[in-house]
């Protein structure tokens, strides 16, 4: 594949996520009471070992769509990635903390299924206005170390 070829097909897979980010729209609109949200990756080849790989994402969540694609890190991988966001927006609404899954990526390698697997562990919070009246003072767990 030619290099300007490859690029073109670059700018159209962003355009195609663009895309996808408009139509999904605005987390905050989807999870009005959400604070803070923040994931914990974790990418694992089937054979288990060495290449694993693990990182954290905090999502911005004013500025964020309604949208939670990973893409796979595998750079032979066709067409991959995995998409967690029918999960993650489920648990947003029924307001989890903590809440994890576990996707395979959809892509291919050459003729093989890609076959890497996703596990993240979702932590989050929520204001509590409506619910609950702010507390102008929150209490602070100290430990002391003696
Ligand atoms: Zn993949």
């Amino acid at each position: 594949m030619s290099f300007s070829s490859r690029r073109k097909e670059m700018e159209e897979r962003r355009d195609q996520r663009v895309q996808r980010e408009d139509a999904a729209g605005k987390l905050a609109k989807r999870a009005p009471d959400l604070a803070t949200l923040s994931l914990v990756i974790r990418e694992t080849r089937p054979e288990g070992c060495v290449s694993n790989t693990q990182y954290t994402r905090r999502v911005v969540v004013e500025h964020a769509p309604a949208l939670f694609e990973v893409p796979c890190s595998y750079p032979q991988c066709e067409d991959g990635g995995y998409d967690v966001t029918r999960e993650v927006l489920a648990a947003l609404a029924g307001h989890q903390e903590k809440f994890e899954g576990t996707v395979s990526c959809r892509g291919r390698c050459a003729t093989l299924d890609c076959a890497r697997v996703l596990h993240y562990v979702a932590t989050a919070t929520y204001r509590k206005e409506r619910t609950a009246p702010v507390d102008a003072f929150p209490r602070v767990t100290v430990t002391r170390i003696t």
